[in-house]
Order: structure tokens, then sequence, then C-alpha cells
């Protein structure tokens, strides 16, 4: 029901509510406070935490004439304009500094602004954030808060990695020192000194000089395990020890920051605006978040500047990190951070080392040239980057139609028909057809029963050969009719299987399956018809052009399926080869291994047990093939004189393949249920 603007008004309960009142929280009420755009607003803090220790140590580079540093200036307590790696040379980072905030600098400051203005802070977790018709809410144990707009910075829970997504954590361990004697040459922030036990991880120490007798030092790693407490205790001792002797701990400061590129689970409102960590502003590869935060604020708060508070949209929502080239960089660290973790140290040392300070710290803004960027590769270690991108390029679900886009050309460039086609094709489609066409079929018993009991199998398998010979009784006496199920059931199972695969829906998966099978026979009437008659049914009395297939190819592009893409362009070329070639390669190279990798997640086995499992059902398919070769019964409709063997080969796979339809639809049917 939509309701209007007065109405909604007598509901509403506060002007702004903060749920969350962290770092990015307080950075985005600093900035609006700052543009005076706080005044008459009725708003509403939560946090189950006060906000009254210093939890975080905060540090960004900036120079002078950045808006970061001006609007900050009063909370920066320490600014350095050297840094070392590694105990490389101290390096300039001018025109940055590398500046310093205290976590508790800042929620005082969103306190004073509480006070001033009268504000309610309420301590407690937030336990939904949601909206409906009136516009978005909260629940507070139990009850229901409105406002104009939230802001929701609670800490976000990030979704089970996806292929080629990587979720490690930044976990550190630091203490603030005061040594007995006074260290010289200590005035460098040391980003990164990687003289520790690297332990299977990327570790070093971090180490900040508030004097000549108090430091920050933290010990840091990048990995998939946490930091031990006691672990990185016994470092920091000797390491300070070797280092400065004689210390006292005046403070200690822990955390975990994750570096990421999973999605956040969100759900996202109109008015509900998401901040910090929530809204992705993390840089996955680093970890750094506070000039990003900074610089989110400054955004929303100029949106709000510009339009009047009440007609302000939502800002556009961001639904995973961003896919500029950044994102591509941080991928294929996080990629090596996580396989070949001992890699870490030399990237970081010769990044720093033998490049520009600045540019590299430009380069970590986001904000460099691409000229720079190639620059600063250029310096890098290149074998894992290599093996990073192979390793990202081969588990993209791009990298298998490449490959057969490939195979697909090579297989044209050989001749069609030639042997050597013949024997290389061919050749392909036996290895597939034992390695994973039979095999993926064979299975079907482990996804209805679960597993392997020997008391139901025999019941499953006079069901499973009951079905099958529904079917070939279907052909035996109205070859027509069984054709048409058989192409109506195989539309709506490779339409199933690559609509999972490419995240299209129900029926744009059905109209896909039944493109696909009537591209394939359709461009190739002649070897298409061949077959039908042989098997008594009508022949196909039309011919498609390899171009058809073209809207398809628009719409993935739109739709940005880049799989989708190169799919549609193998099939083009694909025309050009034998039908059962053309065929072939769609049923094992796509579709096989498709249906295997998703039997193979929704059983949560390995691709040995699940192969092995099947290897009776296999040797089942193989004897129920030669049968059909051998004994296919000399009567009826037919003229058996011409139903060729790929006629009967035809008629098998229709015939073993009904159950298998219903049994995946199942598993498939299981797997939406369960989403
Ligand atoms: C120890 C530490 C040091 C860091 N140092 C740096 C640095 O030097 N430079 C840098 O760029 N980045 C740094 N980061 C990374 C990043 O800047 C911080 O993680 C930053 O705090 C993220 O801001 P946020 O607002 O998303 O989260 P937070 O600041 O953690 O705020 C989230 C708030 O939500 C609250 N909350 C949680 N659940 C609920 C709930 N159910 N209801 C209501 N409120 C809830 C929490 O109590 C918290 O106050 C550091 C991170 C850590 C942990």
């Amino acid at each position: 029901m939509l309701r209007n603007e007065n109405e909604i008004a007598c509901y509403l309960d506060y002007d702004y509510i903060f749920s969350g009142v962290g770092t990015s929280a307080s950075l985005l009420l600093l900035e609006l406070h700052r543009r005076n755009l706080l005044s008459n607003l009725k708003i509403l803090f939560i946090d189950p935490d006060d906000k009254t220790r210093n939890d975080k140590t905060f540090c960004f580079w900036a120079h002078e004439d950045e808006s970061i540093h001006k609007a900050l200036s009063e909370i920066i307590t320490y600014s350095w304009n050297t840094i070392e790696i590694d105990h490389s040379d101290k390096r300039s980072i001018d025109p940055f500094k590398y500046h310093h905030v205290s976590s508790l600098d800042l929620y005082s400051k969103v306190q004073e602004l509480i006070n001033h203005y009268n504000w309610t802070r309420v301590i407690a977790p937030v336990d939904l954030v949601s909206s409906d018709d009136l516009g978005p809410f909260l629940t507070v144990d139990g009850k229901q808060i409105r406002a104009r707009k939230i802001f929701d910075s609670r800490t976000p829970k990030f979704e089970e990695a996806a292929t080629n997504e990587v979720h490690l954590f930044q976990s550190f361990v630091g203490w603030e020192i005061e040594t007995s004697n006074q260290i010289e040459n200590k005035e460098a922030v040391r980003l990164m000194d990687f003289n520790v036990e690297q332990s299977n991880s990327t570790q070093f120490m971090y180490l900040l000089p508030f004097s000549k007798n108090r430091f920050l030092v933290e010990f840091t790693r990048f990995g998939s395990k946490m930091i031990e407490e006691t672990e990185a205790c016994q470092l920091l001792e000797k390491y300070i020890g070797n280092d400065f002797g004689e210390y006292k701990i005046l403070s200690t400061e822990r955390g975990c920051i994750p570096m990421s590129n999973c999605k956040i689970a969100n759900a996202h409102h109109e008015n509900v605006i998401l901040l910090g960590a929530r809204n992705y502003r993390i840089k996955p590869s680093t970890g750094y978040a506070f000039k990003n935060m900074y610089n989110h604020a400054l955004e929303i708060a100029e949106s709000i500047e510009k339009n009047n508070i009440k007609t302000i949209k939502a800002e556009k929502k961001k639904t995973s990190f961003s896919k500029s080239r950044f994102a591509f960089y941080d991928a294929l660290l996080l990629l090596i951070l996580k396989e070949k973790p001992e890699a870490g140290k030399k990237i970081f040392s010769e990044l720093f080392k033998k490049a520009n300070t600045f540019k590299v710290l430009e380069f970590l803004d986001e904000k460099s040239k691409i000229t720079d960027e190639i620059a600063l590769f250029s310096k890098l270690p290149w074998g894992p980057f290599l093996w990073a991108l192979y390793l990202k390029v081969s588990k993209s679900i791009s990298f298998r139609p490449l490959i057969l886009f490939l195979f697909s050309i090579l297989l044209s460039m050989l001749g069609r028909e030639s042997m050597l086609q013949s024997v290389v094709g061919y050749g392909f489609l036996l290895v597939g057809l034992i390695t994973v066409g039979i095999p993926h079929g064979a299975v079907d018993h482990l996804i209805e029963i679960g597993k392997w009991e020997s008391r139901k199998v025999p019941i499953f398998i006079v069901k499973y050969l009951a079905l099958a010979a529904l079917m070939g009784i279907c052909w035996y006496f109205l070859a027509d009719g069984a054709l048409v199920i058989f192409l109506l059931y195989s539309a709506w199972h490779f339409g199933q299987a690559d609509g999972e695969l490419w995240k299209l829906n129900r029926p744009t998966s059905l109209l896909w399956g039944g493109f696909l099978l009537v591209y394939i026979l359709g461009t190739h009437t002649v070897e298409t018809n061949v077959i039908l008659k042989s098997i008594g049914a009508t022949e196909f009395a039309f011919s498609l052009p390899y171009w058809i297939v073209f809207p398809w190819l628009i719409w993935s592009l739109i739709y940005q399926k880049s799989a989708f893409t190169i799919t549609i362009l193998w099939l083009t070329v694909a025309t050009q080869l034998p039908l059962l070639l053309a065929f072939g390669l769609y049923f094992i190279g796509q579709h096989s291994v498709t249906s295997w990798k998703h039997i193979s997640s929704a059983l949560n086995q390995s691709n040995r047990s699940i192969w092995l499992h099947s290897l009776p059902f296999q040797l089942g398919a193989w004897l129920i093939l030669a049968l059909f070769i051998f004994l296919w019964p000399t009567a009826g409709n037919y003229d058996f004189g011409a139903l060729n063997k790929f006629g009967v080969f035809f008629i098998f796979i229709s015939c073993i393949s009904f159950p298998h339809v219903i049994t995946m639809n199942m598993l498939y049917g299981a797997k939406t249920k369960g989403n």
C-alpha cells in the first residue's frame, strides 16, 4: 500500500538512526556536523558497545590539502613523513604524511555531539534492520523503531567464498611500549618488517614510533588462520627484546580485519544506507578502510546537502566489491596470499623497495594511472602473479567454454570429416563418455537414496529400468511422439544445468535448452534427417542458419554473462562440424561436466568417490547399449534395414536419460528449496 508523506511522518520516531556507532558512523556524523546538516534533527544511536575504550589505532596517508586531513586535523595525534619496509632505507612519502588517529578521540567527538544536541544513545544490539510501506525500521529488544533514514554499520557477515573468491584474515596483536632508554633514529614508521618467521603465512611487524621511547609494535598475519595470542606475544617479546632492550607495556591492541572479496550477506532496503565494512569499504588486499570510509561519508553528506533531506534518494546499492581493475589486482594478490603465502614477503618488500613510494601509495589508494601500474608490476616478481592469473582464469566459469571454443576451431581446421578430425574429435568424445558422460548419469542412485544401500538398490534399478523401458515402448509404437517427448525433457534437462551454471531463471533456462537442441539439430539438417528417417520419425523440413543464435549472444552480452557468450561462440563454430561431434562436444564438454559439478557439490563427496560409486551403473549402461545394438527387435513400424547404429544410439540415449532427467530434476528442485 502506498502511503503519503504526512501519514508516514506520524509513525516516525526519528529523523536518523545510526545502527552501529563505530568508525564509519562516526566519520559520517562528523562530516554532517561540519556541513551544518544536523540542526533540528532527532537522531538515535544504537550500539551494544558504549565506545568508551580506545579499541583501535587508525592510520592513513594523505597530503595536507586533502579534505580528510583538514576535517580530522583536531584528532590527528601523530604524523610521519618517512616509512621503512623490511629494514630498507627510510623512504620519504612526501607529499603524503602518514597520520594517526585514536579511535577513542573519534568516539569522544561523537559523544560530544550527542550531548550537545541532546540526542539519544542506546547501549544494545540491533536485532533487525528492514523496511515496509511506512519506510525503514529496526528492532531492538523486540521494539520497532522508525526513522526517515537508517545508517547501518553493524559488523557484516560474509557469505561463503564462491569459486574465485578468497576470504583471509589480517589478524594482529600489538603492544604500546615504553623503553627505558631513548632510542635514536626511530622516527620512521615501519610499515612491514618481514624479519619474523613466516610460518606458512605472510607475517610482519608494524611499528609506530610515538616518541624516542614510546612505540606501538604490532605483530600482523595475513592468512587463512588467525594468529594465536600466545604465539604473537612470544614473537613480540623476542622482536622488542632484540631491537629495544628493556621495555614496559602501556596498553595492548588486538584485532582482525577481513581481507576478503566474498559477498556480504546484506539485505537492501530503501532509505537504509550501509556504511563501513558492511558497504565493502575495506580494501581486500591491505585491510585499509579509514580513508575509503571518509570518502563515502563525503559522498553521502554531499548528496544530503544537494538534495534536501526529505527528497534524497537512497544511494546506489553496492552488492559486491568493485569490479574495477583494482579489484582484479586485489583478487590476484589474495589468491597468492592464500595459496602461496610465503610469496607475500617478497612481493611487498620488492614493491616498496624498487618502486617510487609515492606511486605505491597512490596505487593502494586506487588513484594511479594504468601506465604507473604497468611500471609498478614490472618491478614485482612475476612468477606468483602469472600463477595466480592462471588459477583465476582456470577457475573462472569462462575457462571451459574458452577451451571448447579453441577445440572447436581446431577441429574445424582439421577439415570436415577428415581422418585427423575423426581421430581427434571422436577420440575426445570416447574419453569424455567414459570419464564423465556416462558416469554423470550413473550416480542417480546416490542422488535419490543419498548413499549406497544394497537393500534399496534393487528397487531403484527396477524403477529405473521400467522408466527407460517405457520410453523404449514409446519409440517402438510412436516414434514421432517419442521424439517430441525426448526433445522436451532434454530441453528441460540441458536448460536446467546451464541455467543453474549461468544463474538463469526457469523460463529462460527452458527456452535456452529448447533452442539449443533445435539449433544443433537444425544446423545439421541432412545428418539429423538421416537419423530421424532411420528411427521412423518425421524429418526436419527446415534448416537453420548459424547466425540464428545471435539474439542469445546479444542477450548474454547485455547481461554480462561471459561464459554464456563464449558458449554461443563455440556452438556457432560447431555448426561447421559433423552433427555427432557438435552434439558430443556440447553433451560432454558442457552438459556432463556441468552436471557432474552440481552433483558433486550436492553430494559433498570427492570426484573419485562419486566416480567409483557410479562404476556398477556405468557397466550396466554399456551392457544395455550392447543389448540395444544387437537385440533391437526386428518387427514393428521400422524399416530396420535402414536403422543405422546412430539411430539405435539415439534411442538408447533417450531411454536411459529419461529416468536420469527425473532424478536430476529432483536434485535441482531440492537445491532451489534449500536456497
Ligand atoms: C584494531 C583495528 C585497527 C584498524 N586500523 C586501521 C587503520 O589503521 N587504517 C585503516 O584504514 N583501517 C584500519 N582498520 C580497519 C577498519 O578501518 C576498521 O575495521 C573500522 O573500524 C571499520 O569501520 P566500521 O564502521 O565498518 O566498523 P566498526 O568501527 O567496527 O563499527 C561497527 C559497529 O557496529 C557495532 N555493532 C555490531 N553489531 C551490532 C548490532 N547488532 N547492533 C548495533 N551495533 C552493532 C559494533 O559494536 C561497532 O561499534 C582497523 C581495524 C581494526 C579491527
